[in-house]
C-alpha cells in the first residue's frame, strides 16, 4: 500500500510517500518557516509558496500530490488522550476528541486537525487515519502515570503522565527485538530516544509501562532547549522572585533551556561534543547532566522491569553520537551490560541496516542502536488500520459506544430524590441527539450491596429505567433481565438515594438488550429494517469477537451508534472509537439459513 504520511508541526510540515510493502520512501516533500517565510524541498528540490500559514500552505502542498498516486493518508497527532491507545480511522468522533485534546497540547492538536481536514477536502474518497504520539504509552499503569497532587486537580485538568514519542519507541523496540531474532513480546527494553526532544521508555514484554515525559513532553531528559526534570519548587521560586508570567515561564522552560542553557550557545549535541575537545567547560557540563540523567533513568527502569534484556539508543543523538552512547554506557556492568567501546565507536547505521550492537557478544544485556523513521512507523499503522478495516464492506461499519451503569428518571421521581421541581443539570451530551449526563448521582440499593454514584441521564423520561450490567446485578443480588429500553413491565426494583430523598421503583431495572441506533436512510443502506436483529463483528479489539443477538433501533432522531455495557466492551477488550462490522443484512436469509443447519443436525 502506498501511504501519504503528513506530519504538521507548528512551524513545519513532513509529508512522504511510502511504499508500505517495499519499506520505501518514494517521495518526500519538507517545509520550514510555515509562518514567516515558507520555503520547501520536494525530493530535494526548492519550491516557492504563496502567503504564509498552515490553511495557505497545505492546499498548495496537496496540488503538488495531485500527482501522485497513494492509496491512505496516515496523520500524525500528538495527543490522544487517556483512552486512544491505537491509530484511528478518522472519523467525526476521532475529530472531536481531537480537537477536545487541544487544551493539552494546544501548539499541536489544532493544527494535527487543520491537516486532516485540508486532507479529508483535497482527497475526500481516501482513508484517512490518525497515529497518536501518546498511544503506544496508553497502557502506563496508575503507579507511574499518577501525580501527587490533589485529586480534585488532577481530575479536573487531566494533570497525569501522558509520554510522547510513542510511534518511534514502538518502532525501534520492535525493530531491536527482530533484529536479534526475537518476539519484542518477550523481551524488556529500555528505549532512548535522543533527538531535540528527548524520552526513555521502559518497554515491558510489548507494553510501555514507563516513560519519562509527562503530562506534557516537557518532563524527563535534557532536551535540546527543553529543561527536563526539575523541582516544581525552583519554578515557583523564580517566578516569585523574576514576577514571571506563565506565558514567559513557558518560553523560558520550553526554549531557552536544556542543552542550549547549559553550553551557553547551542542546543545541537555535534557543537557541543566538538566544544568538548577544545577544552569548553560549558559544553562538558552539558554532556555530563546529559548523559548523568540518562543513565540514572536506564538504572531505574531497569529496576521498574526488574530486569532488561535491550538498552537501545535511537534519535539524532542516539544514532549518531558514540561519545553520548559511550557516557551512557559507563558502569552499567551490575545490570549484566558488558559495554564494547570498539564496537561503539566503529558503528555506522547507514552500513548496518538501520540496527548495530555495541555489547560485548558474552553480554547478557544487549547494547543496541537503532535508526528510527517515525514517516515509515505511521505509514505502516496508517496501513494495518485501513487493511483490516477494508477486509470488510467499506459502507457497514458502525460506531460503538459504551454504556456504564446509569439511570432514566421521571420528573417525579427527580422531586423526591433532589426537592421538588428541581431540574437535572448537564454535565456532557451525549451522542443521540438531545441526550445528556446530568451532574446528578444518586447511590442504587439492592439486597446484598448497594453502588454509589450511579449517574442520571436527562432529559426526563415518562418511565424510570436502571440499566446495570451483569456484574453490577450479581453484586446489587439483583437477577434483571437483557431487556430494550422502555420494556421494563416484569422487570425487577430498585432503591434509590438522593440527596433530598429515598424512592423505592417497584420495577425497572434492566440489563439492556445491545443495539444499534440509525435514521432510515441509515438502515436503507445496511439493508436493514427497525426491530431486525443483527451480529456484529468486532475486529480492531484486543479479543476480537462477534455480538449476536443485536437489536436494530430506527428513528429518524437517532445518529448511527451500536450501544453495548461495560461488561460486554471488557469481553473484547475494546479500544475507544471502535467499529463493527454488520455481518448480517439480509436477517431473513440468515435466519433461514440458521434454521436449515439446525434442521440438519
Ligand atoms: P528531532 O527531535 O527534532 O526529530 P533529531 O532526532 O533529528 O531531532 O535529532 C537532532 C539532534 O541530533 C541534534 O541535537 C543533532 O545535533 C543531533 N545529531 C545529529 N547527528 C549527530 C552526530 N553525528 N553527532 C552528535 N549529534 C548528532
Amino acid at each position: 500500500m502506498k501511504v501519504l504520511v503528513l506530519n504538521c508541526g507548528s512551524s513545519s510540515i513532513k509529508s512522504s510517500i511510502i511504499d508500505t510493502k517495499i519499506r520505501k520512501e518514494l517521495f518526500r516533500f519538507n517545509i520550514e518557516r510555515i509562518n514567516v517565510a515558507p520555503s520547501g524541498e520536494l525530493n530535494g528540490k526548492s519550491i516557492e509558496f504563496q502567503g504564509t500559514g498552515h490553511e495557505a500552505i497545505l492546499p498548495q502542498l496537496f496540488k503538488y500530490l495531485d500527482e501522485c498516486s497513494f492509496d491512505a493518508i496516515g496523520h500524525r497527532v500528538v495527543h490522544g488522550g487517556a483512552d486512544t491507545d491505537r491509530p484511528h480511522l478518522i472519523n467525526d468522533l476521532v475529530k472531536n476528541k481531537i480537537k477536545s485534546l487541544s487544551v493539552l497540547a494546544p501548539l499541536h492538536n489544532p493544527i494535527n486537525l487543520m491537516g486532516i481536514e485540508a486532507a479529508e477536502k483535497a482527497f475526500p474518497d481516501l482513508p484517512q487515519v490518525a497515529v497518536f504520539d501518546t498511544a503506544f504509552h496508553a497502557s502506563l499503569p496508575k503507579r507511574a502515570l499518577t501525580y501527587a497532587i490533589p485529586k480534585v486537580y488532577s481530575d479536573k485538568y487531566q494533570i497525569r503522565r501522558f509520554g510522547f514519542h510513542g510511534s518511534s519507541h514502538k518502532y525501534v523496540a520492535k525493530l531491536a527485538a527482530s533484529y536479534l531474532g526475537e518476539n519484542w513480546r518477550d523481551l524488556r527494553i529500555v528505549s532512548c530516544h535522543l533527538g531535540n526532544g528527548a524520552s526513555v521508555s521502559a518497554i515491558e514484554y510489548g507494553r510501555s509501562i514507563e516513560t519519562s515525559m509527562g503530562m506534557t513532553p516537557l518532563e524527563g531528559l535534557v532536551m535540546g532547549t527543553r529543561i527536563g526534570d526539575i523541582d516544581a519548587g525552583a519554578l515557583l521560586h523564580l517566578m516569585r522572585q523574576e514576577k514571571l508570567s506563565p506565558d514567559q515561564m513557558d518560553q523560558i522552560l520550553n526554549k531557552e533551556s536544556g542543552l542550549k542553557a547549559l553550553s551557553g550557545a547551542s542546543s545541537d549535541m555535534r557543537d557541543i561534543v566538538e566544544r568538548t575537545t577544545k577544552g569548553d567547560s560549558s559544553a562538558q557540563l552539558a554532556l555530563q547532566v546529559f548523559t548523568h540523567r540518562i543513565r540514572k533513568y536506564i538504572g531505574a527502569y531497569t529496576a521498574i522491569m526488574g530486569g532488561v534484556d535491550i538498552v537501545l539508543f535511537t534519535g539524532g543523538i542516539g544514532e549518531n553520537s558514540a561519545v553520548v552512547r559511550d557516557r551512557c554506557c559507563q558502569r552499567l556492568e551490575y545490570m549484566g551490560i558488558q559495554y564494547d567501546e570498539d564496537k561503539n565507536i566503529g558503528l555506522n547505521l547507514s552500513d548496518s541496516n538501520n540496527v548495530a550492537l555495541f555489547s560485548k557478544d558474552n553480554s547478557r544485556v544487549k547494547l543496541m542502536a537503532v535508526k528510527t523513521d517515525e514517516q515509515l512507523s505511521i505509514a505502516r499503522e496508517t496501513a494495518s488500520i485501513v487493511k483490516e478495516r477494508f477486509k470488510v464492506n467499506n459502507d457497514l461499519q458502525i460506531p460503538i459506544a459504551v454504556s456504564a451503569r446509569h439511570i432514566h428518571l421521571t420528573q417525579e421521581a427527580v422531586d423526591v430524590l433532589f426537592g421538588k421541581d428541581y431540574q437535572l443539570t448537564k454535565k456532557a451530551d451525549l451522542s443521540q441527539p438531545g441526550q445528556f449526563a446530568s451532574n446528578e448521582r444518586v447511590t442504587i440499593v439492592g439486597p446484598k450491596n448497594q453502588i454509589e454514584k450511579v449517574r442520571i441521564l436527562g432529559p426526563c423520561r415518562s418511565k424510570n429505567q436502571v440499566e446495570i450490567s451483569r456484574t453490577d446485578e450479581f453484586y446489587l443480588g439483583i437477577d434483571a433481565p437483557v431487556r430494550a429500553s422502555g420494556k421494563t413491565e416484569n422487570t425487577p426494583g430498585i432503591k434509590l438515594i438522593g440527596p433530598v430523598g429515598n424512592l423505592q421503583l417497584d420495577n425497572g431495572v434492566i440489563c439492556a438488550w445491545r443495539h444499534i441506533h440509525m435514521t432510515p436512510d441509515d438502515a436503507a443502506s445496511f439493508g436493514v429494517k427497525d426491530k431486525d436483529i443483527i451480529d456484529v463483528k468486532v475486529h480492531n479489539a484486543e479479543r476480537p469477537l462477534t455480538f449476536g443477538n443485536v437489536l436494530i433501533r430506527v428513528s429518524p432522531k437517532y445518529k448511527l451508534e451500536m450501544h453495548i455495557d461495560t461488561d460486554e466492551a471488557n469481553a473484547a477488550e475494546l479500544p475507544m472509537y471502535s467499529e463493527g462490522e454488520l455481518v448480517h443484512t439480509d436477517v431473513e436469509a440468515s435466519m433461514l439459513n440458521r434454521k436449515t443447519k439446525l434442521n440438519k443436525i
